[in-house]
């Protein structure tokens, strides 16, 4: 049984999640406007990744007798100038994501209530390895310069990344 503060942050959070899809979903139309299928495909792998962590949180709502209420979804930005600029605008935003999963984390400790805690985990790492792709990506691209060249290859290289379900 879930206490209603961290229910209502949860199904929050469920929405936040849904917003980042929205929000990648715009970047990935971004490359595919300029023909960048390997930044494309990241973007729809991303995508793909925070339908998945909505319907996780959605799934924990549902198991412990919380409701799921479905919130209004910004209209996200949809113009970039470069590359560099919308992987910085990601990793802000996933900045952003960690503060909020800390934020739940904090107070489910404060609640003790260990069932989130314990689900809570995976989120907290898996923001740890959001970060790092992002920052990894961002410092690539400050090192090139914008030289279309390592641009390309850094496409090719993206063009590998697949989705995988994740299970908790
Ligand atoms: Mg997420």
């Amino acid at each position: 049984m879930l206490n209603e503060k961290i229910a209502t942050m949860i199904n929050t959070q469920l929405n936040r999640e849904l917003e980042s899809a929205y929000i990648y979903q715009a970047m990935e139309l971004y490359f595919a406007s300029h023909n960048l299928a390997g930044f494309q495909n990241f973007f729809h792998v991303q995508v793909q990744e925070e339908l998945a962590h909505s319907h996780l949180f959605i799934d924990y709502l549902n198991r412990l007798g919380g409701k799921v209420e479905l919130e209004a979804i910004s209209k996200p930005n949809q113009t970039f100038d470069s590359v560099l600029e919308v992987f910085e605008a990601a990793l802000a935003h996933e900045r952003t994501v960690t503060g909020w999963i800390y934020e739940l984390m904090g107070e489910a400790i404060d609640a003790r209530d260990f069932s989130t805690q314990s689900y809570l985990k995976w989120f907290v790492d898996e923001q740890t390895e959001e970060e790092e792709t992002f920052t990894g990506i961002v410092d690539k691209l400050k090192f090139i310069k914008g030289d279309p060249h390592a641009i390309l290859l850094l496409d090719n290289e993206l063009a590998a990344r697949t989705f995988v379900q994740p299970v908790i």
